[in-house]
């Protein structure tokens, strides 16, 4: 079975077609500027890399340029669109009405637009995704799955903020948490590597990318997570803050910030970028504390602060914890963050081997702590789009 995976932004579409039968990428790339008049088309198929601007005013557009190119003999990945018999989509927000992937319907189509409130930079575009591709693709299924329902097994003691009831009854205002397509793709691969069955497996998981997020796992299920009502709560990321004090906000705003402002400052300019006033990547920010940058050494320190803060409180709370995880863009690569980590975990058990956090980059996945930690620490890259193709697969075959 051959299964098109779609992952729509504002202005992008990131896009993937498997071969299910041995879970191979048979073409992936994005469309970027979608809508501004300069729009570009990459795609890589095998051995093929194509780049090429493209006029794609709006989603609907860029999606079937993305499908005729998919279909260019020279590709050699798909005779006719007949042969896709699925299609998975990335939606972000589905609020307490989605604990599952499941076909999308109007039903669905209702929640998606009922959660954009909670989601509104994300859930609309997805839903152009989703719109333009059924158009595109009308006759085969078309799957949700969903950004939160991973977390949706948080209990109410996880989920709730301590403020007035009302604020949850009638406004919805709860942690709802972001990346777990991400954190229940580790979390399976971990228990095959670990040797462990899925409903026995209690793991931290860390996506540490551009956004970072961090869940703890009992009985291969979510229990508790950093991400919040939206993806600014939590650990210090790229340029998002993660916890403050709420007062924070109003002190600001008593000071002249308009409130949009403030909510600028802390999704875009703050986290490493903010702290460090140099980036917000990590690799670049690595660079400037070797060079001597004090304020890229106290971002990198925050972030790794806050995250063995955040592994300290999981491991209180777990019964047990098999390992933490490690995933994403830093998870994977970034070695120092890794081995700082590893080094401030030996309280709790981890003992950091340099060798085999060497040995663990470029998407290989294995311990980077040594034989015989009580906490053992792995490397297990990401595969969201997999997770998504495997999701559609399953409730195409009526699963
Ligand atoms: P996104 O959340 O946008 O998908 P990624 O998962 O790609 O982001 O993660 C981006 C982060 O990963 C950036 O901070 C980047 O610097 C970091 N990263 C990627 N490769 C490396 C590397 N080789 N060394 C250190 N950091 C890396």
């Amino acid at each position: 079975m051959k299964v098109f995976v779609v992952n729509c932004g504002s202005s992008s579409i990131k896009y993937q077609l498997f071969s299910m039968t041995n879970e191979v990428v048979l073409a992936k790339g994005v469309v970027e500027r979608v809508g501004t008049g300069d729009a570009i088309l990459k795609m890589r198929a095998g051995a093929t890399s194509l780049k090429f601007k493209i006029k794609a005013p709006d989603h609907t557009a860029a999606l079937n340029i993305i499908l005729e190119t998919l279909l260019d003999p020279k590709l050699g990945v798909l005779e006719n669109i007949g042969q896709i018999e699925g299609v998975g989509h990335r939606v972000v927000h589905g609020g307490e009405d989605a604990t599952k992937s499941a076909r999308i319907d109007d039903n669905l189509i209702a929640i998606i637009r009922k959660n954009s409130q909670l989601a509104p930079l994300h859930n609309p575009p997805n839903l152009m995704g989703i719109e333009a591709a059924m158009a595109a693709m009308p006759k085969v299924p078309h799957v949700a799955v969903w950004d939160t329902a991973f977390l949706s097994t948080l209990p109410p003691e996880a989920y709730r903020y301590a403020v007035p009831a009302e604020w949850y009854t009638k406004y919805g205002v709860r942690r709802y948490g972001f990346h777990g397509t991400s954190h229940r793709y580790v979390t399976q691969q971990a228990a095959t590597l670990l040797g462990k069955p899925l409903e026995g497996i209690n793991l931290i998981t860390c996506h540490l990318g551009n956004g970072c997020s961090m869940t703890a796992i009992q009985g291969g299920k979510a229990v508790e997570h950093s991400m919040g009502m939206t993806p600014l709560e939590g650990l210090v990321m790229g340029t998002r803050c993660g916890d403050i004090d709420p007062a924070v906000v109003l002190y600001m705003i008593s000071q002249g910030m308009k409130p949009e402002d403030v909510d600028k400052a802390l999704n875009k300019d703050s986290g490493l970028i903010g702290v460090s006033g140099l980036s917000n990547d990590m690799r670049d920010l690595l660079g400037h504390r070797d060079r001597g940058e004090k304020g890229a050494e106290l971002a990198i320190d925050l972030f790794v602060y806050r995250l063995q803060k955040y592994v300290g409180a999981y491991y209180a709370i777990l019964p047990s914890v098999d390992a933490v995880i490690l995933t994403g863009g830093i998870g994977e690569n970034s070695l120092p963050v890794r081995q700082m980590l590893c080094e401030k975990l030996t309280r709790l058990g981890a003992i950091p081997d340099e060798k085999r956090n060497l040995d663990t980059v470029g998407g290989k996945k294995g311990p980077i702590t040594a034989n015989g930690s009580d906490l053992p620490v792995w490397v297990i890259p990401t595969n969201e789009e997999l997770m998504i193709a495997r999701d559609t697969q399953r409730i195409v075959a009526g699963g």
